[in-house]
């Protein structure tokens, strides 16, 4: 069966300034990221992971590509800071993520003991850190991180999911 033509992304990667890394700069790079899912036709969701002002973790959803269905942006991006650091524990570690983790990807944040998640886009229906649920709150574990929920990229985050869920609904054969 031919795969279907992937849609061509009509947003473009931003540029941020390289003098001002603050929130914005680095969920910029994770909007980056989220372009680059949607070239593949993928659901654009992209997560950086920043230890000490460095990016030690950059992905995007594969979840099609690799027909595996923990390959979201922030399981891989984990994956690629602990082999960067050599450390399973991402302590002191921020998440950068253009929607709130599901509870796969709240989960693996809770277990490498990150210091701070920043997500753009609040999640009511699956999300784990305080949409649908909070696994940050879980009684008797003995880690907690921060959370920023929203409010940094959300407007352009939320506008390049749903422009992408929008154009699968028009594709003529969507099977
Ligand atoms: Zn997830």
């Amino acid at each position: 069966m031919p795969e279907p033509a992937p849609l061509a992304c009509p947003f473009q990667k931003r540029f941020p300034s390289q003098l001002v890394r603050d929130d914005a700069f680095y969920m910029s790079l994770a909007y980056n990221q989220a372009i680059d899912a949607w070239r593949e036709d993928e659901v654009p969701i992209g997560a950086v992971i920043v230890f000490g002002g460095e990016v030690i973790g950059s992905a995007h959803n594969r979840v099609e590509t690799s027909r595996d269905p923990t390959s979201h942006a922030e399981m891989l991006a984990i994956t690629q800071a602990a082999s960067k650091i050599g450390d399973w524990r991402l302590e002191g570690a921020t998440v950068y993520v253009t929607k709130e983790p599901c509870p796969m990807c709240s989960g693996a944040m809770v277990m490498s003991r990150v210091k701070r998640v920043c997500y753009s886009v609040p999640d009511p229906k699956m999300g784990c850190l305080g949409g649908a649920a909070d696994l940050n709150l879980l009684e008797r574990s003995n880690h907690r991180f921060e959370v920023t929920r929203g409010g940094v990229l959300e407007d352009e985050c939320r506008e390049l999911l749903q422009a992408f869920f929008r154009a699968k609904r028009q594709e003529p054969d969507a099977s």
